[in-house]
């Protein structure tokens, strides 16, 4: 049993170690790329459920690694949290972000709705340049600050009195807030109840039942109901199908997003969508 133990020991740090190799290795390439500007963005569209209109766009990081290939965010955000590049990542597609954004309402004035949705994460909203750096991103781009959506989760929605005044500091500018992934964290509620939330967009997870099960439908007609009772907009992730569309139109969600109306888009995509 004790030579087990021992062999075990050995073969848990020895793939520990090689865990550890590989994210240095997957950190150093992630600060090359961004230093080498081989990042991009794709925008994925929000459509209005009443008419399928594209009223927004949801910003989202992409890394195409030479040898790597595609990089998932799901992996490199993760990374780039634990190491701090996410405040350099985060401003980088902070700019990009409102730099495109500016360009797509000027496309089409008529657009004046046209919103602008960006993740941030708890770590940048920690940083005390936040709110300056912001501002920058919207004065340099020329956009204007209703034109854009912070995307926040539950966890970077804390209630520490920092994090607080950087949710209203970004509000006075005149920036609105959506709860991401709302209804996948413990406390969805206590937020709701405290914070200062413009949008609420319901998870892909909740999304995924509403046809196949009643109680997924209640609480997600109950969020609608809560959302538009606090003067809220709402969207629902990760539509993927016409059924999925008309129960939340019926149940009262406004907007939409997913690959029943379409996958994360290049700019010049977008470009051709909105002419
Ligand atoms: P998220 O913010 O919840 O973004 C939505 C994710 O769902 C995107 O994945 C999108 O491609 C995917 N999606 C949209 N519609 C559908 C659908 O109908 N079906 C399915 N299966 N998936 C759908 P993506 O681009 O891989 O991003 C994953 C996560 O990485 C994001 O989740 C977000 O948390 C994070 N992320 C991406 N870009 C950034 C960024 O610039 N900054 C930060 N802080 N996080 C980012
Ligand atoms: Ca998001
Ligand atoms: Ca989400
Ligand atoms: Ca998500």
């Amino acid at each position: 049993a004790k030579d087990s133990g021992k062999g075990q020991y050995a073969y848990y740090r020895s793939g520990m170690k090689t865990r550890v190799v590989e994210q240095a290795t997957l950190l150093n390439g992630l600060r090359q790329a961004l230093n080498e500007r081989q990042l991009h963005l794709e925008y994925q569209p929000i459509v209005r459920l009443s008419d399928g209109a594209v009223i927004g766009v949801e910003a989202l990081a992409r890394w195409r690694d030479p040898t790597r290939g595609v990089v998932p965010p799901a992996r490199f955000i993760p990374i780039a949290e634990r190491s701090g590049l996410i405040l350099p990542l985060g401003r980088w597609v902070l700019d990009q972000a409102c730099r495109d954004a500016s360009r797509w309402q000027r496309l089409d004035p008529v657009r004046e709705q046209f919103t602008m949705h960006v993740n941030v994460s708890a770590h940048q909203l920690r940083e005390p340049t936040f709110t300056a750096d912001l501002h920058k991103a919207l004065t340099d781009a020329g956009l204007n600050p209703a034109a854009l959506v912070i995307e926040l989760t539950e966890t970077a929605m804390t209630d520490d009195p920092a994090t607080v005044e950087t949710v209203h500091a970004i509000r006075e500018l005149g920036v609105r807030i959506a709860l991401d992934d709302f209804g996948t964290g413990q406390s969805s509620l206590a937020i709701l109840a405290s914070c200062p939330v413009d949008v609420i967009k319901i998870d892909k997870s909740f999304v995924d039942q509403i046809t196949g099960s009643d109680r997924h439908a209640a609480v997600a007609r109950t969020v609608v109901q809560l959302a538009n009772s606090l003067g809220m907009e709402t969207v629902a992730e990760g539509v993927e199908s016409a059924v999925q569309a008309r129960h939340l139109h019926t149940m009262g969600y406004r907007q939409a997003q997913g690959f029943h109306f379409a996958r994360p888009l290049v700019p010049d995509a977008v470009d051709l969508l909105l002419e």
